[in-house]
C-alpha cells in the first residue's frame, strides 16, 4: 500500500485532461436534473450503429478517460439507469427494444444521443431497414453529442455540460 501511495505521489495523475474539446459538437436541449450530478447511471442502447460510436463509448471506461471519476458509470439494466445513451440510426428491428428499454428507465428518462446517426439517421438516412433517428420518432434527447463518431472528450464534456446552468 505504501508503495502504491509513493508511486502515485511520484507519478501524479495519469488520467486524460478533458479540457480541450469541440463545443460546437455539443447541443443541450434540456438540462439534466442536478440531483443526478455525481451519480449518473447510464444504460447504453445500440440501435443499429456501425460500432464506431461504441468504440468511443467503450473508451470512456478505460483508465485514460475514466468517466467514473465524474460519478458517471454504465450499468447493465435500464431499470438501474437514470439515462440511456443512444447510438446509430434506429433500425426496424431495434425500434421496439428501444421503446421497451425507455419504458423501464425511471423518470425523468434522460436520453443522450451519441453521434450524428442517433438524431436523424446520419449516413443511413432513407435506407430500407431504418426507421430514422430520434427526431423521426418524436423523442427529444436532453443532449446530442455530434460527430461521426464523437470523441470521448466531447462525450464527457457534453454530459457534464448538461448539468451546468
Ligand atoms: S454516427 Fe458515424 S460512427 Fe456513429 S454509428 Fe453513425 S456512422 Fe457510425
Amino acid at each position: 500500500m505504501f508503495n502504491v501511495i509513493k508511486t502515485f505521489l511520484k507519478e501524479g495523475i495519469k488520467t486524460e485532461d478533458i479540457s480541450s474539446y469541440n463545443e460546437d459538437n455539443i447541443a443541450i436541449y434540456k438540462k439534466l436534473p442536478k440531483t443526478l450530478k455525481g451519480s449518473l447511471n447510464i444504460r447504453h442502447i445500440d440501435c443499429g450503429s456501425c460500432n464506431a460510436c461504441e468504440y468511443e463509448l467503450t473508451a470512456l471506461s478505460n483508465i485514460f478517460y475514466d468517466i467514473e471519476r465524474f460519478g458517471i458509470r454504465f450499468v447493465a439494466s435500464p431499470k438501474h439507469a437514470d439515462a440511456l445513451t443512444i447510438t446509430g440510426p434506429i433500425t426496424r428491428n431495434m425500434y421496439k427494444p428501444l421503446l421497451d428499454a425507455m419504458k423501464n428507465v425511471p423518470n425523468p428518462k434522460v436520453i443522450i444521443a451519441i453521434g450524428d446517426c442517433a438524431m436523424d439517421g446520419g449516413i443511413f438516412k432513407g435506407a430500407y431497414g431504418i426507421v430514422g433517428g430520434l427526431k423521426d420518432i418524436n423523442i427529444e434527447p436532453y443532449i446530442l453529442i455530434k460527430g461521426c463518431p464523437p470523441t470521448p472528450k466531447d462525450i464527457i464534456n457534453g454530459i457534464l455540460k448538461g448539468f451546468e446552468g
